[in-house]
């Protein structure tokens, strides 16, 4: 079986939309709940981005890490798209969506009222004027400083025992003011859970992130 890998990035410049900065190839969008972290239950509207050069093993989005057959819609198709939902959170994921300028479709979603949260790795510079700013730091690729320093939650995913370390590291790196939580990888969820639980209660800075939307199976 080939090995699946990242988009590669070596010889590109950033942001990938640099020639039409409010241009963006999406492989998903639609109308749901946030799952996780601390929006977890609240109604919002998910632009998923495609590309990511990341490479994370356990990707439960790995159809998401290239652009190519993925339609390309305006900043603001997007926000029009958004806006036929009540909801006025939006939710820009990936793939790494910071692989591309964010400014134009931070600006046609405040224009509709949205308040605009990013999902991130936090492996890229920010472009783009964003309200809640969730850093999920990945092995592959670590994020960067400066990226670590507008966090307003950290989420650390946890695959084994050691990555609780790992998440400390990261926990010292965030302003006082952000929030910290530790999810299971869902495939390692059974062993993981009772062991995230445990921490917490000796280290209450952490809060627990399942991913709800998996729970009662929506997008
Ligand atoms: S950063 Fe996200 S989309 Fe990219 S490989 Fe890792 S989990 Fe998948």
């Amino acid at each position: 079986m080939s090995r699946v890998r990242a988009l590669d990035l070596s010889d590109v410049q950033l942001p990938l939309n640099a020639a039409e900065p409010d241009h963006y190839p999406v492989m998903e969008m639609f109308y749901s709940l946030q799952g996780e972290g601390f929006h977890q239950g609240k109604a919002a509207f998910f632009i998923r981005l495609a590309g990511c050069d990341v490479g994370c093993v356990w990707c439960d989005v790995k159809e998401s890490w290239y652009t190519a057959h993925y339609p390309t819609y305006t900043a603001t198709a997007l926000a029009q798209e958004a806006s036929r939902y009540p909801a006025r959170m939006a939710i820009i994921t990936g793939g790494e969506p910071t692989l591309y300028d964010l400014r134009p479709l931070c600006q046609a979603l405040h224009q509709q009222g949205f308040q605009v949260h990013l999902e991130t790795s936090g492996a890229h510079a920010l472009l783009g004027e964003i309200d809640w700013i969730c850093v999920s730091p990945k092995k592959f690729k670590p994020p960067l400083d400066e990226v670590c320093r507008q966090a307003h939650e950290l989420k650390i995913i946890i695959y084994h025992a050691a990555d609780f370390a790992w998440a400390e590291t990261y926990a010292r790196q965030v302003p006082a003011s952000c929030k910290l939580y530790l999810q299971p990888e869902w495939s390692r969820r059974q062993q993981m859970i009772p062991a995230i639980i445990s921490y917490i209660q000796q280290h209450p800075q952490w809060e627990l992130s399942l991913q709800l939307h998996k729970y009662v199976q929506i997008p």
